[in-house]
């Protein structure tokens, strides 16, 4: 018999990315500045919502996709890995993390996901609904019967508003 749909988180959920967001955040910052934007003392979701309205997100993905890619080629698995490996049914994945740095984890792991969504993905990102109905769609099931599987609390922001059941990772 099928499991429910399922839909994983990526980062601190399916595996472990050691980015360093610090770095990451700085490179982005400076990058900024050689623009003449002033990124002042945002942190790098707040350089990702800037770089949306400066019309600098290609950019943003230039410099911090990098640094999630080379994270994504170390990532450590974790518990939950095994379960998406022992999901019978639907699965997918929907992260904040760059498309591709999803797809190098999930490979080198051997996990296979039906879709996998990031926030490079569809027009928006977590906690917009969009790109985890978007993974729900890809998927082919309906949102009533999936739960999201997420570490933070945009995650459970991003179900309760696409109308999904939210688990919490343990
Ligand atoms: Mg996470």
């Amino acid at each position: 018999m099928q499991r429910d749909p399922v839909v994983y988180d990526l980062d601190g959920t399916l595996v472990s990315l050691p980015v360093d967001w610090g770095a990451a955040r700085d490179d982005f910052a400076a990058d900024l500045r050689g623009l003449g934007v002033d990124p002042g003392d945002r942190d790098l979701w707040g350089l990702l919502e800037l770089a949306e309205t400066a019309g600098y997100r290609d950019r943003f993905e230039a410099v911090v996709g990098e640094h999630e890619r080379e994270a994504a080629r170390e990532a450590p698995a974790l518990a939950l890995a095994d379960e998406l490996r022992a999901h019978d049914g639907p699965a997918g994945v929907c992260s904040l993390n760059s498309e591709a740095a999803c797809r190098i984890a999930l490979d080198r792991h051997g996990l296979d996901a039906d879709a996998v969504v990031g926030r490079d993905s569809v027009g928006s990102y977590k906690p917009d609904p969009e790109p985890l109905r978007a993974t729900l769609s890809a998927m082919g099931v309906d949102g009533e019967t999936a739960v999201f599987v997420g570490d933070s609390e945009r995650d459970r922001v991003t179900a309760d508003r696409a109308g999904v059941r939210f688990r919490w990772v343990e």
